[in-house]
Parts: C-alpha cells; structure tokens; sequence
C-alpha cells in the first residue's frame, strides 16, 4: 500500500468517535474523496488542516475494496482566512461547497472541478467587496458546475423558434423550462401552451420558471468570463435589488434543472442557502398554467 500525495481542499469534516475524524475533500487528482485521519482530534498532527475550505498537501493511502482512504499527513497550503471572517463569503463558499459535494466526481480524477472551486475560494477570498453580488456569483459557479457535469442548459436561443436571445426586449419574461434544459420565447409561448405541457418536468409542482432576458444575459456572461474575474471585478451594474432579484429567479431554475438532471442529486434543503436569503423555490412554487 504506497503512500500517494494529492493536493486537497476539505468540503466536510466531522469528528469519528472520540478521537478521529472523516474529512471529504475535493482533489486534484482523485476527485471527491472521504479520509479517516485517524487520533486527529487531540493530536497536533495535522494542525488545522482539516477545518472547512483549507486546502493542504495530503499524503494518505488507499486501501483495495475500501472506499475510506486514511490519510497520515496533511500540511497547510493556504488558510484562506477571510472565508471565516466575513459573514457574505462564508456564506457564499459554504453554498458552493455544498454543491460540489453533492455533484463532483468521487474517487476518479476531476480536475476541472477541483480548479473551478479552488479559483472560485481564492478570489472569493481576495475580493474586497463581495455583498450584493452573491446571487450572481452563486449562479455563475453553478452555471460552471452544470457544464462541468454535461448539463448546460441551452442559453443562446428559444427551443422552439431558435430565435437569439439579444434580439428580445430585455424586459420580456422568458419560460426557463426545467425538464427540456432551455427556455422559448413570449411569442412561442403565446402561441402554444402545449409546448410546456408536454415539457412537464414529472414530480415537480412546477415545470418551468419565468426569468427576465437581462438574468439570461447576464448569466450568459457569467458562463464564459472565468470565475476568478467574475469574482474579483464583477460588472458594477450588477449591484442592484433589481439584478438581485433577477438573479433570484433565475437560481431557482437552476435548482430545478440540478435535481431534476442530476442522478441521484440530493434533495435535501441546503442549509447555507439560508445564510444567502434564498431558500428552494421548488416546496413553494405553484404552476402557472
Ligand atoms: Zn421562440
């Protein structure tokens, strides 16, 4: 059994009977994987290494037939201390840990995943003034993870007519539909409701959302501006209740299309959510058919 070394960042921690503890983290060369650090709690062994969001060189081994590695040292890479500073940030990294944790590949090689949430926790870490975009980087890193998985929903143009999203007014309410991964225009929603009907997402009380063509837009240029830029000079315009709310309405079709594309996705209420003002829009929402 040889000792390999990965770099890690901790996505949950909890403490295993009185001494050790379970650490899940996402790393650069083995995906997700879940570590027992073995007398961690009393031991100054591995130092804070294995709180939330530090990440540390680890070297642990694998054991065949056994999903649990155990990990016998980890040292401290970077803190990123402001992430337990700031309530805005704190918030934010706890969300997008949560997702990570319930959509990033375990136990095989991601890297993709693992630089998206590493550059996403240093810039979120280094930016100066994070409040009032939250929603927006919230929906720019879930954008990256639904592309990253193979579900980018179709942003560009209508399902239906395939007409360009920059041609429509941007005040027109757009029907994000769940199940078909997009969304069709007023005028192809005007002149065919069975369009949606047929599109039912099945189990969800809801099968599409109404956003504004400004949310599309703006997610639009959140998906190709790398993560790191969006987080550190966001476009100013942004910071509004108006494009707040935009956004709301928009994540919460994002939500929809994750647990309704996502196998195996968790449905279980995301606790962090709360920290941002957000809560599942699926529980409440009524179909407006
Ligand atoms: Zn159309």
């Amino acid at each position: 059994m040889e000792a390999q070394k990965d770099l890690a960042i901790v996505i949950k921690s909890i403490q295993f009977a009185e001494r050790h503890r379970i650490v899940t983290a996402i790393t650069q060369n083995h995906g997700i994987i879940t570590a027992m650090a073995k007398n961690a709690v009393q031991s100054k062994r591995f130092g804070g290494a294995l709180d939330l969001f530090i990440a540390s060189d680890w070297i642990l081994q694998f054991k065949p037939n056994n999903e649990l590695a155990f990990l016998s040292e980890a040292q401290v890479r970077q803190s990123f201390d402001q992430l337990r500073k700031n309530f805005e940030k704190f918030s934010l990294a706890s969300v997008f840990t949560e997702f990570l944790l319930r959509v990033g590949p375990q136990n095989q090689p991601c890297p993709e995943f693992f630089q998206l949430h590493a550059n996403a926790l240093y810039a979120l870490n280094e930016n100066t003034a994070c409040q009032g975009f939250e929603v927006f980087f919230l929906n720019s890193y879930l954008m990256k993870l639904l592309q990253l998985s193979g579900n980018q929903p179709q942003l560009g143009s209508c399902l239906h007519c395939q007409i360009a999203l920059e041609t429509l007014d941007p005040q027109s309410e757009i029907n994000c539909l769940i199940a078909d991964a997009g969304w069709i225009c007023p005028s192809c929603r005007s002149q065919s409701k069975i369009l949606i009907q047929e599109s039912r997402a099945q189990g969800f009380t809801q099968s599409f959302f109404k956003v504004s063509q400004q949310a599309l837009l703006e997610i639009g240029l959140g998906l190709v501006t790398p993560i790191r830029r969006i987080i550190l000079s966001p476009p100013p315009a942004l910071n509004s209740a108006e494009a707040r709310d935009r956004q709301t309405g928009f994540f919460r079709w994002i939500e929809g299309l994750f647990i309704y594309h996502i196998p195996g996705f968790d449905q279980k209420p995301m606790n962090s959510l709360r920290f941002l003002g957000l809560d599942s829009g699926l529980t409440k929402a009524t179909d407006c058919l």
